[in-house]
């Protein structure tokens, strides 16, 4: 036993297994514990302990990964270091660990173990003195004799030397310095060789290494050779410079992996790399403004040093300025007839959408400085408005962009942020241009009638600037503060409404309206576009899976409810994913018995062979993979009362149909309305209630008792279902007149008819918009005749055929004509009404 300040390494020595670090005696090394080993010794014996002792254990390095063998102890190292804990620090995240904190004290080594649980026990035998590592240097304590003495005297020169090349002022080397000459030589090999950069291999090699002699002669060559890397790394710094000799400094850092600094400042760099930014100032070919300015803030920054604030900003202003295509554009290559036959493969039917941005496409070709409106698709999410976007770019064989709108409240979103301003920043259009790199890309601004208008200027007033062919020639970032010629860009507008554009916007667009698609259409999308698409993106193969035609009628029609065919497209992807689940399951079989899947398959090998294909889904499989339907055709079934009718509504989504109910009750002539409805729907419900009563006595309207006036003694409520979604407008008015027809004469409306149109107090019907949406959703619905206000007639026409064809369509031009239609076998009374028995209406008319 020996004994040093006070402290002694007991013969018995509890074990920490270490995998990861070698600790030496004289260094100090953290270390995580988390083997269950580990863990006990620390809360039981370290977290436990009260004295000094308790806190020394042993570390035996280069044991296996203590986790993976919690049974079997690994057979352990025979030497170790004997240390002392100085600090434990807990943690549960991200699993329950220590880090320890440990000084090496002194080597020793096993003699035998005394117990294996809950952690390592171990008979040690000291190896070293501890005054080696703890007492100061004292004449005549390294005048050691012959070799030995030779060699510690090369040593220390050797670590003089190292010092010498390195940074006094990085902590780590100043202490480097302390030790070097406040220690005894003896322990030099073991604190040198933890200080320098060594492996743990090496480390473990001075560790074994009993002798003092064989210490010295194993980590002499390790401080050495750093001594050459260094030596080699300052002459290769002197002979050539740029940033990557920076790299190559840090990367051969001395002191324990730490970065450390030569002393020298990299001067010449910075120079170096101004003068490149200037050459490709040069050759950007900016305007002339442009050019003015940037030469103006290269002579800023080589006046500015390198640590100034404004140096950054300037760089990074002028490297934008230098990457920005200033006259880099693609040239177009535009065939009318490919373009034709591109968007056609691309997208099925949208016909007359197409038509137009061909008709747009041949202008431009004929004339190349088109300063014609900015061309904007409105229409329910999931029609295709971004992909024709992005075909219109492919045809014209330019780069493609998309900036989203939606949301965008601040101009310099648009317009970028002045460069005064912290963290100031280009806008979305400089900011496109810059990483499509060309002056001519197509940008597709996505969703202009969801921008917002916040505290900071209206972003839709900094779109105007973009947009206008007479003013973006010269678009001014404020980032920038110099012009760029936008006008050679392509916009493209997309919309779900034209409501909410601001109206100085709309103006200079011209807008494509896209409806929805019918239920064949989608079909056909689905089977030309959808399926081989979802199919190449789970990486199958149309021999894998098959969906046959009237699976996708189900898909649309019991799990798809919208205009366009996002989540149609969606429901494929579920599809998809399923079966390749089961390929993959069935390639995995096949794969564990290769000769299985090359012979034909037989009885005994169902397991490992791959399943049938192509899978062809079924009804029975849809329901498997999508779970039951998510819609029914529930208007029939809603229709069994008097006071139920079915209206169409245009939302920015597509059209929809809308459930209008009523129900009577006794009371004093009151009306409830429910359904969140708007100041245009409540009066129209005023007018229909007020026209209802006025011509209660034609149409044998009654109230509860059956007398003559519908509201006398009787309260009305009217609900309009689906009450979360505010609605508004106009055209439910002859919904509503049917719906309280049916209420006041107990008729029931026909099941399969649906209708839309804005009333007057006089009982005509107004013309509405969305005609066409709204059909296509009654069309989906199921319903079988549609009333509409006459004067929509002139609508029809741009309905595809096979729906004017499903569909029987009612024009009328007052609500006489409306009710006739609307309960089957006419109403009664309406056949008075065609013989003019109200002067006024017909004098309207
Ligand atoms: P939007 O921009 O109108 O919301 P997208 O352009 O994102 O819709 O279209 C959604 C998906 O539907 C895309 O995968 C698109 O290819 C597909 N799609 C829409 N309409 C058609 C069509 N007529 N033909 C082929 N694919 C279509």
């Amino acid at each position: 036993m020996a004994s040093g300040d006070g402290i002694q390494v007991p013969s018995r020595l509890p074990l920490l297994l270490s995998h990861e670090a070698v600790l030496l005696p004289g260094s100090t090394a953290r270390f995580t514990v988390d083997s269950p080993r580990n863990m006990h010794l620390v809360s039981q014996r370290l977290l436990r302990g009260t004295s000094l002792k308790s806190t020394i254990i042993g570390v035996i390095p280069n044991t296996r990964d203590p986790e993976r063998d919690t049974d079997g102890l690994p057979a352990l190292h025979k030497i170790g270091t004997a240390g002392i804990a100085v600090q434990v620090v807990g943690s549960n995240w991200p699993k329950p660990h220590y880090t320890l904190l440990i000084t090496g004290l002194c080597r020793f080594s096993v003699s035998g173990l005394l117990k294996e649980r809950p952690f390592v026990l171990a008979e040690v035998e000291q190896l070293d003195k501890l005054e080696h590592y703890t007492t100061p240097i004292t004449e005549g304590a390294s005048s050691s004799e012959g070799e030995l003495g030779e060699l510690s005297i090369k040593f220390y020169q050797a670590a003089v030397q190292l010092l010498g090349m390195l940074d006094m002022s990085v902590p780590v080397v100043a202490k480097f310095r302390r030790l070097l000459d406040s220690l005894p030589r003896a322990a030099l090999p073991d604190v040198v060789a933890s200080m320098i950069r060594t492996s743990n291999k090496e480390k473990l090699q001075v560790l074994d290494a009993l002798t003092l002699e064989e210490r010295f002669k194993r980590a002499l060559p390790m401080l050495t050779r750093q001594i050459e890397g260094l030596k080699l790394l300052q002459k290769n710094r002197k002979m050539s410079s740029g940033p990557e000799n920076e790299k190559r400094v840090r990367k051969g850092g001395v002191v324990s992996g730490r970065p450390f600094n030569l002393g020298e400042e990299p001067e010449d760099e910075d120079g170096d790399d101004i003068a490149a930014l200037e050459k490709k100032v040069h050759r950007a070919k900016m305007s002339d403004a442009a050019l003015r300015v940037c030469l103006k803030e290269l002579n800023r920054l080589k006046k500015m040093p390198q640590s100034m604030p404004e140096f950054s900003l300037a760089r990074n202003y002028l490297d934008l300025m230098v990457e920005l295509p200033w006259s880099k554009s693609t040239k177009d290559c535009l065939d009318i007839q490919a373009a034709r036959t591109l968007l056609d493969n691309d997208h099925y039917a949208m016909d007359k959408l197409k038509r137009r941005v061909l008709e747009y496409l041949a202008v431009r070709q004929l004339k190349t400085s088109l300063k014609g409106p900015i061309i904007c698709f409105v229409g329910p999410p999931g029609v295709g408005k971004t992909s024709v976007g992005r075909s219109i770019a492919r045809t014209l064989g330019r780069e493609f962009h998309r900036i989203a709108l939606g949301g965008i409240c601040d101009q310099s979103d648009i317009r970028g942020h002045r460069r005064t301003y912290v963290g100031s920043m280009p806008g979305r259009i400089i900011n496109g241009l810059k990483t499509v790199g060309v002056n001519n890309p197509v940008f597709l601004l996505d969703e202009v009638d969801k921008l917002g208008r916040g505290l900071q200027g209206d972003p839709a007033a900094a779109l105007l600037e973009v947009l206008d062919p007479e003013q973006n020639h010269s678009f001014t970032d404020h980032y920038l503060n110099v012009a760029f010629d936008l006008s050679q860009v392509l916009f493209i507008a997309t919309a779900n409404t034209t409501a909410t554009i601001p109206p100085a916007l709309l103006d200079r667009m011209e807008v494509l309206q896209v409806a929805g698609y019918t239920r064949e259409e989608k079909v056909e999308i689905a089977h030309r576009h959808l399926i081989p698409n979802q199919l190449e993106q789970h990486g199958l193969t149309p021999q894998q899976l098959h969906v046959p035609q009237d699976t996708t009628q189900d898909v649309i029609s019991s799990y798809t409810r919208e205009a366009g065919v996002r989540s149609l497209e969606r429901k494929f992807g579920a599809i998809c994913r399923a079966v390749a689940v089961k390929v993959a399951e069935g390639r995995r079989g096949a794969a564990t018995d290769v000769s299985a899947a090359e012979r034909p398959p037989q009885q005994g090998d169902k397991a490992a062979a791959p399943p049938e294909m192509p899978i062809v889904i079924d009804h029975v499989a849809l329901r498997d993979i999508l779970g039951p339907p998510l819609f029914e055709m529930e208007v029939s079934e809603r229709l069994t009362l008097p006071g139920v009718a079915v209206g169409l509504a245009w939302t920015p989504l597509g059209g929809e149909i809308l459930f209008v109910e009523a129900s009577r009750m006794e009371g004093e002539g009151q009306l409830t309305l429910t359904g969140q409805l708007g100041d245009v729907m409540k009066e129209s419900a005023h007018l229909a209630i007020s026209w209802l009563r006025a011509n209660a006595k034609t149409y044998q309207l009654t109230n509860m008792g059956g007398g003559p006036d519908p509201l006398e003694g009787t309260d009305i409520h009217l609900h309009f279902p689906a009450g979360a979604v505010t609605k508004d407008g106009p055209s439910a008015g002859v919904t509503i007149v049917t719906c309280l027809a049916s209420l006041f004469s107990g008729r029931l409306v026909r099941s399969d008819v649906a209708m839309t149109g804005e009333i007057t107090l006089r009982g005509l019907v107004l013309p509405v918009g969305g005609i066409k949406d709204k059909v296509l959703a009654a069309h989906r619905a199921g319903v079988k005749r549609v009333i509409l206000p006459k004067r929509n007639g002139k609508d029809l026409e741009e309905l595809p055929a096979n729906v004017r064809a499903d569909l029987d369509f009612v024009t009328a031009a007052d609500l006489d004509e409306v009710l006739n239609a609307a309960f089957d076998g006419g109403f009664p009374g309406t056949g008075h009404t065609h013989t003019h028995p109200h002067p006024q209406l017909s004098s309207k008319l």
